[in-house]
């Protein structure tokens, strides 16, 4: 009987315990800021929450960098970490912000923009909270997060995710994807709330290009390319053949379907004046079929399981043993995003957007991804904002 009484509230303290243990780095990773330093072409910052003030005090107000030119011209969005488990995107939003310089037009830039999402992760899957980035002045800590937005900040889930204003019936977990929340509401769920800030951006700015960055699997037929509607399709086609001729990497296009709702390819140019891309590269990392989810194969790509798969031509890009590195990715995704800005400007001289000192895909794959991160310890205070 006594020994009962004492084993009760000990298993209780072991429970807490392993609650605790099991707790804090994810309690840590959710409060860990990364930081971005303003590069020579940001001429302010703002949040999310001024465009879409249903963001005020939440977990899923982000920061949105804008450079704007000497000269006016055309307007260009960014978007990374729309799906926070493809840092790609992240990555290539972030090389914008710390080296273009714009001649002509305004960038708003926004690397965080599941912000919410990029403070969550998948236990499950044994995802990393962190990678490591070699740069010229040391490592960069890049804070891993997840394909949605995390349940502390929106929550519960539905049975059936009903899209705002289609009414077509999605899978419940995509509440919480701002890929199916678009076009958003001021005041719907936070994720709509998320999309709905970025629309107000495009339509109160006048915005002409939205370009939405990510990663998809090799084993995904829509992995490699440019998803464009039929008004976006003669930039993005004319886009992926001078990357092809010009840089030699493929990158095909794909229609966006009309009749799957709430994507940002889709109801970006439904909803506003604004020409929508969204850019896949391949991330082995996110395939199902592969090793343990390492940090080593988010940044190289190899995977031997893959590579089998791949000799029987189960994927949907070449693939050998060189895998899919991390500078590919971003490299793609820095040159396919000037080829539209160019391509763009071409057919719209008035409204050109015309950036410079962004490394393209020969560069990153060169010299790495972090050649092109600034030191945030060797930047002044005031231009460095934690996100
Ligand atoms: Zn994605």
């Amino acid at each position: 009987m006594k020994r009962e009484k004492l084993a009760k509230p000990l298993l209780a303290a072991a429970a807490l315990a392993l609650i605790i243990w099991g707790g804090l780095p994810l309690y840590r990773h959710r409060h860990f800021d990364m930081p971005v330093v303003e590069g020579q072409g940001v001429t302010r910052v703002v949040r999310l929450s001024e465009y879409g003030p249903g963001l005020r005090g939440t977990m899923a107000d982000t920061s949105v960098f804008v450079l704007e030119g000497k000269e006016s011209g055309g307007k260009a969005v960014l978007l990374g970490d729309t799906h926070a488990n493809e840092p790609e995107g992240l990555l290539a939003s972030l090389l914008f912000i710390e080296n273009a310089v714009v001649e002509k037009g305004t960038l708003y830039v926004i690397p965080f923009f599941n912000n919410s999402g990029s403070r969550n992760t998948r236990p499950g899957d044994g995802y990393p909270l962190y990678f490591e980035i070699p740069t010229d002045w040391g490592l960069f800590q890049v804070r891993m997060g997840n394909r949605d937005a995390s349940p502390l900040d929106q929550w519960p889930d539905p049975d059936v995710y009903v899209h705002y204003p289609d009414k077509q019936l999605l899978s419940f977990i995509d509440v919480r994807n701002v890929n199916r929340t678009w076009p958003g509401r001021p005041g719907g769920p936070l994720m709509e709330r998320v999309t709905f800030g970025a629309m107000e951006i495009m339509r109160r700015e006048g915005v002409d290009v939205a370009i939405d960055i990510h990663g998809a699997e090799t084993m995904f037929p829509v992995t490699n390319c440019i998803v464009a509607p039929e008004k976006s399709v003669k930039i993005a086609t004319l886009a992926a053949l001078n990357v092809k001729a010009k840089e030699g990497f493929e990158n095909h296009v794909e229609p966006s379907p009309v009749g799957f709702r709430g994507l940002s390819h889709r109801e970006i140019g439904d909803h506003s004046g604004t020409l929508p891309f969204l850019l896949e590269a391949p991330i082995p990392f996110l395939d199902q079929p592969t090793g343990p989810k390492t940090p080593k194969l988010l940044l190289d790509g190899k995977d031997p399981f893959l590579l089998s798969l791949a000799r029987r031509k189960k994927l949907f890009v070449a693939y050998d043993e060189s895998g899919w590195p991390l500078p590919k990715r971003v490299g793609q995704h820095c040159s396919v995003i000037l080829e539209i800005f160019r391509q763009f400007s071409k057919r719209n001289p008035e409204k050109a957007i015309v950036v410079r000192n962004v490394p393209r895909y020969a560069d990153v794959v060169r010299n790495g991804v972090g050649h092109y991160l600034l030191n945030p310890a060797g930047a002044d205070r005031k231009n460095v904002v934690m996100n």
